[in-house]
C-alpha cells in the first residue's frame, strides 16, 4: 500500500510526469527501476524485524510490496488526490478484492445495470453464493437508486461513463444521498481517468481503475488499482496480500511509463471523440450515437458538471442487426478489432465480443444494448484520418 510522500500543488500534467518518480531511483538512474526480485535481504535480524513490523520503510516479499509497484501506486494516488492507493494484477482483481473485503454475508449492495460485464458477473453470479444481496438499478434513474439506498445498503457501486452505451451517473448527487444513509460509495473511474473526472472530490469513498485501459494507454500491461482513505485501502491491501492478486513489477513499469503521457493522450482523445461523435451523428448509415459530449445525450448536463472532458470512448448503432456490424467492422483500416479500450491505437468492437462477452443476447437486450452497436475507443491518430476511415467503411455497407 502506498501513502502520500508529499503534497504537490502542481497541475495534473506535471504530476502525471513526476508523481512517484523520485522515490525509487537506483544508482542515479532517472527512470524507476524494474525490481524483479521476489524478496529483500537484511544484514541484521533487528532491521528485518523493524521493516516487517512496519516501523521502518522497506520491502520484504513481492506479494506484499515492491518498489516499482509502489511508484505506480504513488502516481495514481497523487492524480486521484487520494490518501492511499493499492494495486492489483488486473482491474477485475481490484474490483473483486475491494468488494470481497468490504462485504459480508447478509450485506446488501446497490448498483447499476450497466457496470462492466465482469463486474456484473460478480454481482449476479458470485455474490448470491455468499448471501450478499445485490440490487441492480436502472442506470439512468437516480431517483430509483436513491430509493434503493434508503431501503438500507452497505455499499453503493457506480461506474460512469458506462460500458458500452456510455451512460452517465450523477456521482455527487448519489454520494451525498448514500452518505446520509451511512452507505460506502465506490466508483469505477476507468473510462474517465482522473484527467476528466475526480470521483473522490465528488464524494466517493473509493475510486477504482482498470489500469489496463487509459492509465497504461498502450495495451501492453494488465493492472488495477483502488484509491481512497487510508483506513479502507489498508483493509483491501491486507486481503490482497493474502489472496495474492498482486501487480507484476514489469507491468507496473509499463503502466508508470504510459501514465507520463496520460494528460496529452486524454486531451487528444477527448477532442477527437467529440468530432467523431458529431460526424457519426450526422451520417445516414448511423441509427444512434452514444457520447456524453453531444448535447442530445440524455445526461449531457450531468456530464458537463462532473467531467472536465467527455472521454475517448463512444458507441454507435448501425441500422439493422448484428450482420451489419459483421460487414462494417472489417472495413475499418485504422482500428484494431479487439476487446480492449483506452489505447493509443483506435479500437473497435461489438459488445458481444468486448464488454459483454460474458453475457447472453437476452442479457444484453435487457441492458438496452442494441445488437448493431459498435464501441469505438478513439486513439491518438490524426482525427481527419479516423473520420475518413469511418466514412469509407460506412460507404462500403450502404
Ligand atoms: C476493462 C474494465 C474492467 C476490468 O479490467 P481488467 O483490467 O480487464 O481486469 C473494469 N471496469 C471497466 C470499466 C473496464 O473497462
Amino acid at each position: 500500500m502506498n501513502e502520500p510522500k508529499h503534497e504537490d500543488a502542481a497541475g495534473l500534467g506535471t504530476r502525471a510526469v513526476w508523481a512517484g518518480e523520485r522515490g525509487e531511483r537506483w544508482m542515479g538512474a532517472t527512470q524507476v527501476p524494474v525490481a524483479l526480485s521476489v524478496s529483500y535481504s537484511y544484514e541484521t535480524v533487528e532491521e528485518w524485524l523493524e521493516v516487517a513490523l512496519g516501523k521502518k520503510a522497506g520491502y520484504i516479499y513481492g506479494r506484499n510490496t515492491n518498489p516499482t509497484v509502489a511508484a505506480f501506486e504513488e502516481k495514481i494516488r497523487d492524480l486521484e488526490g487520494a490518501e492511499a492507493a493499492t494495486s492489483f494484477a488486473s482491474g477485475m482483481a481490484a474490483i473483486s478484492n475491494t468488494l470481497f473485503t468490504l462485504l459480508s454475508p447478509g450485506d446488501r449492495v446497490v448498483t447499476i445495470k450497466d457496470t462492466y460485464g465482469g463486474t456484473n458477473k460478480l454481482f449476479v453470479e458470485f455474490f448470491p453464493r455468499f448471501q450478499i444481496d445485490v440490487t441492480l438499478c436502472d442506470t439512468a434513474d437516480a431517483t430509483a437508486i436513491e430509493g434503493e439506498i434508503t431501503n438500507g445498503c452497505k455499499l453503493l457501486y457506480l461506474e460512469t461513463p458506462t460500458n458500452p452505451t456510455i451512460r452517465i451517473v450523477d456521482i455527487a448527487r448519489l454520494a451525498a444521498w448514500a452518505h446520509r444513509n451511512g452507505t460506502l460509495v465506490v466508483v469505477d473511474n476507468t473510462f474517465a481517468t482522473p484527467m476528466n473526472q475526480r470521483p473522490l472530490e465528488l464524494g466517493a469513498d473509493l475510486v477504482i481503475h482498470s489500469a489496463t485501459k487509459f492509465l497504461g494507454g498502450h495495451a501492453d500491461a494488465l493492472g488495477g488499482v483502488v484509491c481512497g482513505a487510508k483506513e479502507l485501502v489498508q483493509r483491501i491491501y491486507h486481503f490482497r496480500e493474502i489472496n495474492g492478486a498482486c501487480l507484476e513489477p514489469m507491468s507496473a513499469y509499463l503502466l508508470l511509463r504510459g501514465m507520463k503521457t496520460l494528460h496529452l493522450r486524454i486531451r487528444q482523445q477527448n477532442e477527437s471523440a467529440l468530432r467523431i461523435a458529431e460526424f457519426l451523428a450526422s451520417h445516414a448509415q448511423v441509427a444512434k450515437v452514444f457520447y456524453p459530449g453531444l448535447t442530445a445525450h440524455e445526461n449531457h448536463e450531468v456530464a458537463r458538471r462532473q467531467m472536465s472532458g467527455f472521454g475517448g470512448v463512444l458507441s454507435f448503432a448501425l441500422h439493422g442487426g448484428f450482420d451489419r456490424v459483421k460487414s462494417f467492422l472489417p472495413g475499418l483500416r485504422y482500428a484494431n478489432l479487439a476487446a480492449n479500450l483506452g489505447a493509443v491505437e483506435t479500437v473497435a468492437g461489438p459488445p458481444a465480443t468486448t464488454s459483454h462477452v460474458e453475457s447472453t443476447a437476452e442479457e444484453r437486450a435487457a441492458s438496452g444494448i442494441p445488437e448493431a452497436l459498435i464501441r469505438y475507443s478513439v486513439g491518438i491518430e490524426d482525427v481527419e484520418d479516423l473520420i475518413a476511415d469511418l466514412r469509407q467503411a460506412l460507404e462500403r455497407i450502404s
